[in-house]
């Protein structure tokens, strides 16, 4: 009888931990696809109508749709900043207005003060890796390996940096790393795509009977475009269709992977972007789809993401237009695991898995487009106020707007009828939010403006 009770509570506990997807070794894994310059209308579950992405589309159909999803900033490096910091830019010092993202010769980067995404889930015994693009800094004290990150294969700023002219020839002599060194130079752009979902599927299958952290970070769609052998040619929107179908065919690969290990109903996939299409680049950029702007400016196309959350069984389908961040993931991640936020900082990230669940709603209200160190725009439930607008690049046209151009982001998605006059209490509402948010604000040291002596 009593060896019976024993071996009853013994199964109880066992039952009671495989109901609960946060106890003991059930903890769920993180797959975040994180694509770059991937503009809101570029895949076919956000509206392309050329460029084929059935993989994304099954994503989609399986996953949510999250239709007000936004980044921290509309350039790479803060952008990724508030991304694995869960913090806006202007907290870690990783934002600037002159020099709006770190290069080759910065000696600045994220502080070992600032707690990674990777770096907390470290605490839970997560298996961690880092496959693409950095760009938080590529002296090896900012590097992933030094920022939570047991492996890092990728290149450490944009594809487009360290321009070099060899006779009549140029191109970007852009290192390939694996952790702390240089393993090709320049990489071989054309299999980048390729080689990280190669080396994302050997992290999975390596690492399937423990938690992981997969932080994918597609050096494409940024510019200069490349895509393997297997994707020239292929789709009717071109060049930068092919780049984006090889995407599409990368994230098929990855959720193969994950059934194929048997871990699908165990690991939550997020598929978003650093920042809106670049414009300027014309047929070899994206598009914002139905929304105005592009990447480097605070008009919605610049911010807001096309974003599918996938976890088969957990998360249920369908589409959500509560706003979320990039800077969500992080205190979400930590929930999910298990662990507990920081209490000695300031987030700007909230925990959005109820929404993700279907239990409730995301508690997010308010959203600040910074760029560089200044706010230039706000959004506040369905308003959102321009402060300042510029153009992405190019003449500097810089306006100051008072009263603040007024949209209504429900009804007009695309910001194209001002409605201030008409609603005074809605910008009333949006300068007391500035004003709070600024109480927060504490001086910190500027790391893009850190160069390396020559
Ligand atoms: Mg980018």
């Amino acid at each position: 009888m009593k060896k019976e009770l024993v071996i009853y509570l013994i199964l109880l506990v066992f039952m009671l931990q495989s109901c609960n997807p946060t106890s003991g070794d059930k903890l769920p894994n993180f797959v975040i696809i994180f694509c770059d310059d991937l503009g809101y209308g570029d895949i076919g579950p956000f509206g392309h109508p050329t460029i084929k992405t059935p993989n994304l589309d099954r994503l989609a159909s399986e996953g949510q749709r999250w239709t007000s999803f936004y980044v921290a900033a509309s350039v790479c490096t803060p952008s990724r900043a508030g991304l694995m910091t869960g913090r806006l830019p202007i907290r870690s010092g990783m934002c600037d207005d002159g020099r709006r993202v770190l290069f080759p010769n910065s000696a600045g980067g994220l502080q070992q003060s600032e707690i990674t995404i990777a770096r907390a889930l470290k605490q839970a015994g997560y298996a961690t890796a880092c496959i693409g693009k950095w760009h938080l800094g590529h002296l090896p004290e900012y590097l992933p390996t030094n920022h939570g990150f047991d492996y890092y294969y990728g290149i450490p700023y944009s594809n487009d940096m360290d321009r070099v002219t060899d006779g009549d020839q140029t191109y970007n002599n852009v290192p390939l790393l694996q952790n702390l060194e240089i393993i090709e130079r320049p990489a071989d752009q054309s299999t980048l795509t390729k080689r990280y979902t190669e080396e994302s599927i050997k992290f999975i299958k390596e690492n399937k009977d423990r938690h992981f952290f997969l932080y994918l970070a597609h050096t494409m769609p940024h510019i200069p475009l490349f895509r393997s052998g297997d994707f020239e040619d292929v789709s009717l929107r071109g060049l930068f269709g092919d780049v984006i179908e090889e995407i599409d065919w990368s994230t098929g690969e990855i959720i193969r992977a994950l059934k194929e290990a048997g871990i699908d109903k165990n690991t939550l996939v997020l598929f978003t972007s650093d920042n809106g299409p670049w414009a300027i680049m014309k047929l070899d950029g994206g598009s914002p789809g139905i929304l105005t702007g592009e990447k480097g400016a605070t008009f919605e196309g610049g911010m807001r993401e096309p974003t599918i959350f996938w976890w088969p069984g957990r998360i249920p389908p369908g589409t959500i237009m509560d706003m979320g961040t990039t800077m969500d993931i992080f205190p979400t991640f930590c929930k999910l695991a298990g662990v507990e936020v920081p209490g000695d900082r300031i987030y700007d990230g909230e925990d959005i898995s109820q929404a993700l669940f279907g239990t409730g709603h995301t508690g997010r209200d308010v959203v600040f487009y910074y760029r560089g160190t200044r706010i230039f725009a706000v959004r506040k439930g369905p308003y959102k106020a321009h402060l300042i607008t510029k153009s992405a690049y190019g003449p500097d046209d810089e306006m100051e707007h008072d009263p603040p151009l007024l949209y209504h982001l429900e009804h007009d998605p695309s910001e194209l009828y001002n409605i201030a006059d008409q609603h005074p209490g809605a910008i009333e509402d949006i300068r007391a939010e500035i004003e709070k948010h600024r109480q927060t604000l504490e001086p910190v040291e500027n790391q893009l403006q850190k160069m390396i002596a020559e």
